[in-house]
């Protein structure tokens, strides 16, 4: 293998393959993407969830690239189509609004971007973890190691993408953002199956007996197939008695309302993933470094939804990248276009979490103002939709 690239892409999950795709189709740039897994699209930890793309265009209308994604990727990685979301407050009132959303088989939807990316002549190597050794300022060439289970090497570009998730393990630990528990989500995620789910809707239950400082998902993948998680702060977490996987088996087991139809379902395998739910981190460029997907915090905080806000800063790091190469453009424009497609809603995402968290430590107080709010701003709040021109 070659030791010097233009581009070195850090993570094959969809940040790092949509920067890819990007310089695919805009360079004629030397690019390698590596990936610790196995094969792209192994291991899936995520629901799958994703707003159609009518609804996308509505909550993030300055993002140019996201439409791409949807007119040529999603053809055979859709599983289910979702008609609605049905919330559950802590003591099971039923709030329920019209949402148009997908339900993805993600590991598909990677293999597919990623053969385009292979077949536009890109490098993509699996079984490597990568990790960044020198990236000093003023430098022309950043160095990585690259270290699969028989060798290591060094290779060295002239950029490298960062699209490693959260939290960063090819770097300086998030390149010097603070890291509260607060702003730690830690997911658990098991498919099931034979679940008598409705498949049209998406199912959020709240509840500190269920998943403390967040919320638990039931999203429905058709058939009787479901990935069911729980997603819990870590600040929550540290003060209470049970671990996560507690939780999951007191809302698979015991909740009053999904033990009905999950306690007899067949489980599949168990799945853990922490994230970050602290916005955009503060610099999402380090001199020849750029951040893109949860390693720039891209996830919007109030809803955990992430694949979109992930794939629009890859394919802008990789164009930043490709136009940087060519002279035309300065890194730091990197977070100028990204904060103006995706910067007010991950914004907005972050404050609704803050305000959020007022009100949620006590079920009792939560369900007042679930009450209160009504079913219109919860619905907004959920969507991440401005709730007043003030939030706007
Ligand atoms: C349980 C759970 C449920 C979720 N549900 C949803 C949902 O329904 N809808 C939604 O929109 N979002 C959801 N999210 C969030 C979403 O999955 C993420 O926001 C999204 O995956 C971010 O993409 P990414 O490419 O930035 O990071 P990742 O998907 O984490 O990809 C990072 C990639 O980098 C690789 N990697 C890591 N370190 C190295 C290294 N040193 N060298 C080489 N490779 C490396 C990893 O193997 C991985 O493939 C969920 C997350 C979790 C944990």
């Amino acid at each position: 293998m070659r030791e010097t690239f233009d581009v070195v892409v850090v993570g094959a999950g969809v940040a790092g393959l949509s920067a890819g795709w990007s310089l695919a189709t805009s360079t004629g740039a030397d690019v390698l993407i590596v990936e610790r897994k196995k094969e792209v699209g192994d291991l899936v930890r995520c629901g799958e969830f994703i707003p159609s793309f009518t609804q996308i265009r509505k909550l993030m209308p300055k993002a140019k690239s996201i439409g791409r994604f949807y007119e040529t990727f999603l053809k055979n990685s859709v599983c289910n189509t979702i008609k609605k979301i049905r919330i559950f407050s802590p003591r099971n009132k039923e709030y329920e609004f019209q949402f148009d959303g997908l339900v993805l088989r993600r590991d598909i939807f990677e293999r597919n971007i990623a053969a385009e990316i292979e077949r536009a002549g890109i490098t993509l190597l699996t079984k490597t973890t990568a990790k960044i050794v020198s990236n000093k300022k003023d430098t022309e060439q950043v160095k990585i190691a690259l270290q699969n289970q028989k060798t290591s090497k060094i290779v060295k570009a002239k950029l490298v993408v960062c699209a490693d998730g959260f939290p960063i393990k090819s770097g300086r630990t998030n390149f010097g953002a603070k890291i509260k528990l607060e702003d730690v989500a830690l997911c658990i995620q098991q498919t099931v199956e034979s679940a008598t789910v409705d498949d049209d809707a998406v199912e959020l239950y709240f509840g500190k007996k269920y998943a403390p400082g967040g919320y638990a998902w039931v999203i429905p993948k058709g058939n009787g197939r479901a990935n069911v998680g729980v997603g819990i702060r870590l600040s929550f977490l540290k003060q209470g008695r049970y671990s996560a996987i507690d939780y999951m088996d007191f809302f698979i087991n015991k909740h009053p309302v999904s033990s009905r139809y999950l306690s007899s379902a067949y489980l599949r395998s168990l799945t853990a993933k922490t994230l970050w739910v602290g916005g955009l981190l503060p610099n999402v460029h380090w001199n020849r470094v750029l951040l893109a997907g949860d390693a720039a915090g891209t996830l919007i905080p109030v809803n955990g939804s992430g694949i979109p806000t992930a794939l629009i800063s890859g394919y802008l790091a990789g164009e930043t990248a490709s136009q940087f190469l060519k002279g035309n453009c300065k890194l730091s424009t990197y977070a100028i276009t990204l904060r103006r497609e995706i910067g007010d809603i991950i914004k907005r995402g972050y404050l609704y979490r803050r305000l959020g968290d007022a009100f949620i430590k006590s079920d009792t107080v939560f369900e007042k103002v679930l009450h209160i709010i009504g079913k219109h701003t919860l619905a907004k709040v959920v969507k991440c939709e401005p709730i007043s021109p003030m939030f706007d």
